[in-house]
């Protein structure tokens, strides 16, 4: 999630040939995006099973899109503290149910990669289940735990703001990356077999977490500093022991994340998230509900194209490995997607750009969800 605005131009790039090989590809992959917030939808009133306007993700048009295993973020704005965070997670855990109980047809809980291979084939959207940002476990192993045992298998160890135990990317550093607990946190994941998810953090917890764990993590939703260098993207250094380590980047399709004449409004908008208010209860959720409508309730017009995401997914790809980069789009996570990207019901779209660009289909069945189904099948045991 990164809180910026709006998205209204919309340009189409992708040749109609290369489209329609796209759509054959990805009907023939399990497409992965490991990192999408549309849950928070939910809890303010939204309808997954219907095709909307608001938003950037919904059943029909994950159908569409040929995205059939998503990860759904949990995520926790960081004004909510200690209990409060614990109550907003059991909040969107719920909001969650709800879809997967009105909609059963349509959509199943995923807790292993034998889970996803089996929803999809049976025609139906595979959901993992994940948290953004680690305040949530209210420094307590045992809520971890419990978490884990509601179905939930990845979680970024921060959100926008340092833990009492891991520093993030957007805040000013703390602990010198990840405490002692931090590290207790991180083998208690790998024992448990959730994912341990970096997107957020900062590079010193990063490090930290790559020297800790013995399972291969995610960045769940973050793209290049090479391109666009911004705190919240990856560095070329990171890329490599992201490689050395097994794991993938799933990479962002957000504004700022993109494009550097975008970027300087995602540094502004990162710190608003961070002013709490001294509210609990009924209160701090209506404040939340105002707070994602000044987030994604106004449109602004972003530079980024699908171009420039192909850009970022042809630099991970040279420096990380083709086994090491997928898609996380951050979708309704982030108010202003890259034109042509406008939605998940456009992502043969890329899929398209990246053949004109000669990538084989067997390296593009990687990007579009090979390598987050080997993560997962990898941490998750089966
Ligand atoms: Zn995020």
């Amino acid at each position: 999630m990164s809180p910026i605005a709006k998205v209204s131009s919309s340009v189409r790039v992708d040749p109609e040939d290369n489209l329609a090989a796209a759509r054959k590809l990805l009907a023939d992959t399990i497409g992965i995006d490991s990192h999408i917030d549309t849950i928070q939808r939910v809890l303010l009133g939204g309808d997954l099973g219907k095709r909307e306007d608001a938003g950037h993700v919904d059943l029909p048009r994950l159908r569409e899109g040929g995205m059939r295993a998503p990860f759904f973020a949990l995520w926790v704005p960081v004004f909510f503290r200690g209990a409060e965070a614990v109550r907003r997670t059991l909040d969107l855990r719920d909001a969650m149910q709800s879809v997967l109980d009105a909609y059963k047809d349509q959509i199943e809980m995923a807790t292993t990669a034998a889970d996803i291979v089996r929803i999809v084939n049976a025609g139906k959207i595979a959901a993992l289940l994940t948290i953004e940002g680690g305040h949530t476990i209210d420094d307590d192993l045992h809520v971890l735990r419990m978490y884990y045992r509601l179905g939930i298998r990845s979680m970024t160890l921060t959100h926008a703001r340092n833990t009492n135990w891991a520093d993030s990317s957007s805040d000013t550093p703390a602990h010198n990356g990840l405490t002692d607990f931090g590290k207790q946190v991180v083998r208690e994941m790998n024992l448990l077999g959730m994912l341990v998810d970096l997107a957020h953090v900062s590079d010193k917890t990063f490090f930290d977490t790559l020297a800790v764990t013995t399972k291969p993590v995610i960045v769940s939703h973050s793209s290049m500093r090479a391109i666009s260098n911004v705190p919240r993207n990856v560095s070329d250094d990171m890329l490599r022991a992201l490689a050395r380590n097994g794991g993938v980047i799933g990479i962002n399709f957000g504004m700022g994340f993109i494009n550097p004449k975008d970027a300087e409004k995602l540094r502004s908008a990162t710190n608003t998230e961070s002013e709490a208010p001294p509210l609990t209860g009924k209160a701090l959720d209506e404040y939340a509900a105002e707070n994602a409508q000044k987030l994604f309730g106004t449109r602004a017009t972003v530079v980024a194209t699908v171009e420039d995401v192909a850009d970022h997914i042809d630099h991970a790809v040279k420096v990380a490995g083709i086994d090491h980069v997928g898609i996380g789009s951050d979708f309704d996570g982030i108010a202003a997607t890259a034109n042509g990207l406008e939605d998940v019901s456009r992502m043969p779209a890329l899929v398209a750009v990246l053949l004109k660009r000669g990538y084989a289909e067997s390296d593009l069945k990687k990007i579009m969800g090979e390598n987050h189904l080997r993560l997962v099948r990898e941490v998750t045991g089966e």
